[in-house]
């Protein structure tokens, strides 16, 4: 980040804060980096979806927030993560370039100091005149002035520069903390699930959960190595994010895990979306460069289940799980139940 960069996010953050007060947006990481990105102009599309819900509601509703920091800035997490570990970056290098100015400012203070002596022994040694001591006095009082003020100016600029550096350390453990995506599959990550999952059946919204897990996934690490097995699940992973459309969203849910949420669709139909993509995956060619090795018998064994009005987060996913595992039993590569 360059210093004009730091100099804008800075101001971005004096704009933002007031908005979020006028408008009662709760100060969360999410909600924060919402109306940063508002403030910052760079997305005209959330700027104008975000003015569509303030003249609607008069406010933010935070449902509305959710949404709408899944669709634009959560996709940006990692970027953000690495924009906050700059800022903490130059923060640190300031607070450096500051303490060598104090430095170097307290030298010049000690040689003044030691030039002023001989100014003094001058005067005795030469019977200087009231005006030629007055002259020096002068001197030494005009030195000692801009020294206090420097000094004083350094330590307030290294008082606010820790602040602001435990600020942004916070900030990025937060940020990191939230992060709801899985790098290796690009896909939402296991955080992710459980908060929507959890809001999905508290609202109690008809669906239904896919849950997928690769066959015998371990030979191809034990038999190719770890990044081969890292590219399958890759691969997976892809095929996973082309199926989501409809509002299905995918999830990373364990090592070779994976979960599929499907709104407002019945078992029968999630079962068959699951068949499909079981198909899809059946068909996965894999070559590994390095080692000129073909992978084409990967496979994954489903379970399906469609949430209930009684159904808590943990019933609704120990059914599909049960029925994966019975997909395992009876010879995998298969989508359970029949
Ligand atoms: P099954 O058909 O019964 O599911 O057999 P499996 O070999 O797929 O299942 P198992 O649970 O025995 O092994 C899963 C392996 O996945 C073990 C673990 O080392 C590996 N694994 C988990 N996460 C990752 C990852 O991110 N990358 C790689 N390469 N391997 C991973
Ligand atoms: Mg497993
Ligand atoms: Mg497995």
């Amino acid at each position: 980040m360059s210093k004009e960069e730091f100099v804008k996010a800075t101001e971005n953050l004096k704009k933002a804060v007031p908005l979020m007060m006028k408008n009662k947006v709760a100060p969360t990481p999410a909600n924060y980096a919402l109306w940063y990105t508002y403030v910052d102009e760079v997305n005209p599309e959330l700027n104008a979806e975000l003015n569509t819900i303030l003249d609607n509601y008069g406010e933010c509703p935070p449902s509305q927030v959710k949404s709408m920091y899944k669709r634009h800035i959560a996709r940006q997490a990692e970027t953000d993560i690495n924009e906050l570990r700059a800022s903490v970056e130059l923060m640190v290098s300031e607070l450096k370039s500051s303490m060598t100015d104090t430095l170097k400012d307290t030298n010049d203070f000690s040689e003044t100091i030691s030039n002023s002596f001989s100014e003094l022994e001058r005067i005795d040694k030469e019977n200087l005149s009231f005006d030629e001591v007055m002259l020096v006095v002068r001197d030494l009082v005009k030195n000692s002035r801009e020294i206090r003020h420097s000094t004083c100016f350094l330590n307030n600029q290294l008082t606010s520069a820790s602040d602001e550096i435990s600020r942004l350390k916070e900030q990025l453990a937060k940020v990191q903390q939230d992060a709801l995506f899985d790098c290796l599959s690009n896909l939402y990550n296991r955080r992710a699930f459980d908060s929507d999952i959890k809001a999905l059946c508290e609202g109690k919204q008809p669906m239904s959960l896919v849950l997928l897990d690769i066959d015998h996934f371990k030979n191809f690490n034990d038999e190719f190595g770890h990044l081969l097995g890292d590219m399958v699940i890759k691969a997976i992973a892809k095929r996973l994010n082309t199926a989501c459309r409809d509002g299905i969203n995918a999830y990373r849910f364990g090592g070779e895990e994976f979960a599929l949420v499907i709104p407002n669709k019945s078992l029968r139909i999630a079962r068959q979306f699951a068949e499909s993509l079981r198909r899809s995956i059946e068909k996965l060619v894999l070559k590994d460069r390095r080692s000129g090795n073909t992978v084409n018998n990967i496979t994954a064994s489903f379970g399906v289940s469609e949430f209930q009005e009684t159904d808590s987060p943990d019933s609704l996913i120990a059914r599909a799980d049960r029925l994966l595992y019975e997909a395992k039993q009876l010879g995998r590569n298969r989508v359970m139940p029949l």
